[in-house]
């Protein structure tokens, strides 16, 4: 945001926060923030005063149009209540104090709690007796229906670049966007959100419970739809029409505008079919990955979850479209487990996911924050809207072993460089499998000693005739098989049967 500056009552070391925003982010500029930074010796003095102390200093140096004033984990231990001080202070701008318990809370409630503080403390004067409010006043007014986009922050998952594409979709559609917020909005900005026609909530972990209070303050209604893949983009486009009372849109514009669809139909892209897809995310883009994975790419949903308690509803909502029971955890461990267990051929996660599908050796793209500085592109690399879907298409396919290559290495396995394993596009000078064995299975390899199940020397060579990408779920599904048969070894005679056993 613009204009509006944060007091942090926080120790001595917190400031490692501002790096997010001047390397990941690579902002030119210092994060809007004065941190207190108390020391042990500041502990037996007088911390509110040095509360105090800084945010009259804050506001005497930047001036700022509003003031955040709250605490880190280790200050709100101490109980100094820095926004009730600060409020007392006399000073001329809005104080919004903040209560974030650190101990049960995380980043997006934060960020969610923080920007429904803000909106509320600023808008409070002009929330009218009777809420009410015509989303189709445009037409008597004589001008293009104008909605807010409400969710993009820094920080978030190439949220730069969605304000950008949704802005230009709507603007074919003959809709303006009036405010952007968080993400680059001013004091001023705030004040004039209830002006727009329309509220669209582009990330629900954000921006919901704002949109939810000038629903029920203003009358605002918001869009429910997060535009991210062709089908949500279509869906998306049909709700903002439908709340304006505008013509609603052609069924087919995603085929004519994005190439997701041509790429994801054309005979390339055959062999992705199946393809077995483990997902894990925030609750948004976990979501809108399963729709895409599903419905636009063919491939087959595995695993589906996400550390978004909050969005803990949907989610299950969205797994058990699929048949599946979704995983709701912020423990990493626990989400390796799962990739592991459901041995996919693809994982869509989180930066974290990305270092567990390294340690399994399966591909891997990011599709959602906690992120590393590598997803915060110079390029322009939407999510949303018809871009997006093109930008998704390239992002998903690229770790994937490209069709050929994977049909060769099926046919030949006994190459000097195309090795089992290897995947040539990505510039592997030797791959992960030159040892026949892929890490997927060497992983496996511990469960098998602990299932007391012994592979016999023709029934691992026949294992190693199945493409490494698929041979974990093939092993894992011989184990269960020679498991349920009371089977204490495992030849090549019970893994053809296993394999009939679970085609049938
Ligand atoms: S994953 Fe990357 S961006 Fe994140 S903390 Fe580690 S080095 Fe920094």
């Amino acid at each position: 945001m613009r204009g509006v500056h944060y007091v942090l009552h926080a120790p001595q070391g917190d400031t490692y926060a501002d790096l997010l925003f001047t390397m990941i982010e690579r902002r030119g500029e210092r994060p809007p923030v004065t941190y207190t930074t108390f020391q042990a010796r500041d502990l037996g003095g007088d911390t509110a005063e040095l509360v105090k102390r800084t945010v009259r200093e804050a506001a005497e140096r930047f001036q700022p149009e509003a003031l955040l004033v709250g605490e880190s984990c280790t200050a709100e231990l101490i109980q100094d209540q820095p926004g009730a001080l600060a409020q007392g202070m006399n000073l001329t701008m809005p104080v919004v104090p903040l209560e974030l318990p650190a101990y049960s809370k995380k980043e997006n409630w934060g960020a969610s709690e923080t920007l429904y503080q803000l909106i509320r403390n600023l808008l409070k004067p002009q929330v009218p007796d009777q809420p009410q409010h015509d989303t189709q006043a445009w037409k008597a007014e004589g001008r293009r229906p104008r909605v807010n986009l409400l969710g993009p922050s820094l920080l978030g998952f190439r949220c730069r670049d969605d304000v950008l594409e949704v802005q230009r979709l709507l603007t074919v559609h003959g809709v303006d966007v009036g405010v952007v917020a968080p993400l680059g909005a001013s004091v001023n900005d705030i004040q004039r959100l209830p002006q727009a026609d329309l509220n669209v909530c582009l990330y629900p972990e954000i921006a919901e419970s704002s949109c939810s209070w000038m629903e029920r303050n203003f009358g605002i209604p918001f869009t429910r739809t997060v535009p991210i893949g062709v089908g949500a983009t279509h869906s998306f486009l049909v709700e903002v029409h439908t709340l304006l009372g505008l013509e609603p849109p052609a069924a087919d514009e995603g085929y004519q505008r994005s190439r997701l669809p041509w790429y994801s139909e054309s005979v390339d892209s055959t062999y992705l079919t199946g393809k077995r897809v483990f997902i894990f995310g925030d609750g948004t883009h976990a979501i809108a990955a399963a729709r895409i994975c599903q419905e636009e790419l063919g491939f087959e949903v595995v695993g589906l979850g996400t550390y978004s308690r909050e969005m803990a509803r949907a989610v299950r909502a969205a797994a058990k479209q699929l048949g599946l029971e979704a995983l709701i955890t912020d423990d990493y461990l626990e989400v390796e487990a799962a990739m592991a267990e459901t041995a996919p051929e693809l994982v869509l996660g989180t930066q974290m996911e990305r270092h567990s599908a390294k340690r399994l050796g399966l591909p891997c793209a990011v599709i959602s924050t906690p992120m590393h500085v590598q997803d915060v592109p110079a390029r322009t690399s939407p999510q949303m809207g018809w871009e997006g879907a093109n930008v998704i298409f390239d992002a998903w396919v690229h770790p994937l072993m490209m069709g050929l290559e994977e049909h060769l290495i099926g046919m030949f396995r006994h190459d000097f460089e195309f090795v089992d394993g290897h995947q040539s596009h990505l510039g592997h000078s030797g791959g992960s499998g030159a040892d026949t064995e892929s890490p997927t299975t060497s992983n496996t390899d511990q469960a098998k000693t602990a299932t007391g199940l012994a592979w016999t020397a023709d029934g691992e060579a026949e294992l190693r005739k199945i493409p490494f990408f698929v041979r974990g779920k093939v092993r894992r599904n011989t184990e269960t098989y020679a498991r349920e048969k009371g089977h204490l070894e495992i030849s090549s005679e019970t893994l053809y049967d296993a394999k009939a056993h679970f085609k049938a």
